[in-house]
């Protein structure tokens, strides 16, 4: 590559994780960074989920940054214009625009093993940089199923998290494949205006009421004047939720009783058996993530709704096969069928130290240390990595928590002082994972008996994190040198081309 604009860090990302960052690097006293996104504005899932109904899932107090506090959220559970609306905000208010580079999709990052820094290939130019932090989502690439026969529908495809806003749905028949979250907020915002609607259901989810409410303006104006109060909002939010992944993590067996109160949620609003029937998991609650709505089977009761068990399998011009022989006649098919997440596209756009990509590297599957970095990758580190994600509480405590670890990582580089860079040792990674996989055996996502996208592909859970979020806090305060490698570029004169490993923490 020939010579080009040098940063310290370049971000990856201009959603929660990667503006997360840009805050987190600007109050560690580093001001020489990049944000590389590929689209022309930040927000990352909530600019690109824009579908009826979509909102969070996890209280709005909670779902946000600590060092943010909104006062002002609308709802318990605000809608994705209010969460937009709040990131852009974010933005704004910390400067952190002259930073971003809109249009950039990094097509290609490959490490120097003699210059110490990352090649950063986008599509606004090209740079080098130190220290990358991959923000990029672990639900951000859309996944559409390879259905045979999909290419011969002749109406409108498209998936949830790609709304197509300019294709009016009213008198549609709307075909909605897949039960998940994005379904279940999609199908009572749709019901009343479609014709009818089909949804093809492989799995049932668990449902359970969904304490949304508006916020009152006297509730507003309190958090406003006391910010205290916003931040005890939060704190009994988040212990909440730090005591029910217990029963998830530590006793699935006490999970019933949670499950007799969504069937009874369900039986309020369902009244025919065949339908109840064919809505009820057999697998334990908490296994898939628990959805929660209070309008999902209110919606599914209603005439022009039928459910389709067994999934799409086939299409034959506008006519949907199902898994059970059903044949369905639709103008639209919507795809609600999740993201790549065991997979992620960016894995295969980083090369490391041995030529490798990160895809390579992972293909028996996904395995960073504390969630952040992996071996044959020096000074890269992933926002959301491997067995970060939550099935019960704000994906924001983690992104928070791994970017203490960014910050010390920094802090550790400044103390080494000239040229370095950190790698993973294997043992620390391998340690790292085995922990995190025995604690895993236990937990609902592994016992439960649910396929989920928790899984990859050999069916190791490679996304959730075994524990609560202040265990995650406390493995990610501290960068322990004992684990990595620490590399210095190659003596002057020896000619080798490959860094010099030196003993960390020696
Ligand atoms: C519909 C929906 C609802 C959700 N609700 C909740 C919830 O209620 N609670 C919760 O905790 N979590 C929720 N999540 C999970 C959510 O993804 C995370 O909470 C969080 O928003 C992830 O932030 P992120 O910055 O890591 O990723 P994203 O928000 O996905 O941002 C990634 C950014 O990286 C950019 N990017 C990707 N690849 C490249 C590239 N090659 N080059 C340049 N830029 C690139 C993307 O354009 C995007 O802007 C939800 C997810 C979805 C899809």
């Amino acid at each position: 590559m020939t010579e080009h604009e040098h940063v310290r860090v370049a971000v990856v990302g201009s959603g929660f994780g990667g503006l997360g960052a840009a805050v987190r690097l600007r109050r560690e006293g580093v001001t020489d960074f990049v944000v590389l996104e590929r689209a022309s504005s930040v927000g990352g899932t909530w600019r690109d989920n824009s579908y009826p109904g979509c909102a969070c899932d996890v209280p709005s107090h909670l779902y946000s940054f600590s060092f943010a506090p909104n006062p002002d959220w609308p709802r318990a559970f605000s809608g994705q214009e209010h969460i937009r609306a709040y990131l852009e905000h974010v933005a704004d208010t910390f400067g952190l625009r002259p930073h971003i580079r809109f249009d950039s999709e990094v097509k290609l990052m490959r490490w120097d093993t003699e210059k110490l820094h990352w090649e950063i290939e986008t599509t606004g130019g090209n740079l080098t940089a130190d220290l990358v932090v991959s923000a990029t989502g672990p639900l951000s690439d859309p996944k559409i199923p390879d259905i045979p026969g999909l290419d011969t529908f002749p109406g409108k495809v498209f998936h949830s998290a790609r709304w197509d806003h300019d294709h009016d749905l009213r008198g549609e028949r709307v075909a909605m494949i897949g039960t998940g979250a994005s379904a279940i907020q999609i199908v009572p915002a749709i019901q009343p205006e479609v014709s009818r609607l089909t949804l093809f259901q492989r799995t049932p989810p668990w449902v359970m009421p969904r304490m949304d409410r508006a916020i009152s303006g006297a509730e507003r104006a309190l958090h406003r004047a006391l910010p205290f109060t916003t931040r005890l909002r939060r704190g009994l939010l988040w212990g909440i939720r730090e005591l029910q992944v217990q029963a998830f993590t530590k006793r699935p067996d006490e999970l019933g009783l949670v499950e007799r109160l969504a069937k009874a949620n369900m039986a309020r609003a369902i009244k025919d058996p065949a339908l109840r029937a064919k809505l009820t998991p057999d697998y334990r609650i908490g296994c898939k993530r628990i959805l929660l709505s209070n309008t999902y089977y209110p919606a599914l009761a209603q005439p022009n709704v039928d459910v389709v068990t067994g999934g799409l399998t086939e299409v034959r011009g506008s006519t949907l096969v199902a898994a059970d022989g059903t044949e369905t006649e639709a103008d639209v098919i919507v795809f609600g069928t999740g993201f790549h997440v065991t997979d992620m596209p960016i894995a295969e756009r980083v090369v490391g130290a041995e030529g490798r990509t990160l895809a390579e590297t992972w293909k028996d599957g996904m395995a960073a240390l504390r969630g952040a970095t992996a071996t044959g990758f020096p000074n890269w580190m992933t926002i959301i990595g491997p067995n970060t994600g939550l099935g019960n509480s704000s994906m924001i405590l983690m992104i928070e928590s791994q970017l203490n670890y960014l910050a010390d990582y920094v802090r550790q580089l400044d103390v080494l002082g000239g040229r370095a860079a950190l790698d993973p040792r294997p043992a620390a990674v391998d340690a790292w994972n085995t922990k995190v996989q025995q604690r895993m055996e236990r937990t609902v996502w592994n016992t439960g008996g649910c396929t989920s996208w928790y899984l990859d592909p050999q069916g190791r859970n490679t996304t959730i994190w075994p524990g609560t979020t202040a265990d995650f806090r406390g493995a990610t305060r501290r960068v322990d040198l004992a684990e990595y490698q620490v590399l210095r570029p190659p003596a002057a004169g020896a000619g080798t081309g490959t860094a010099q490993r030196a003993e960390a923490g020696a």
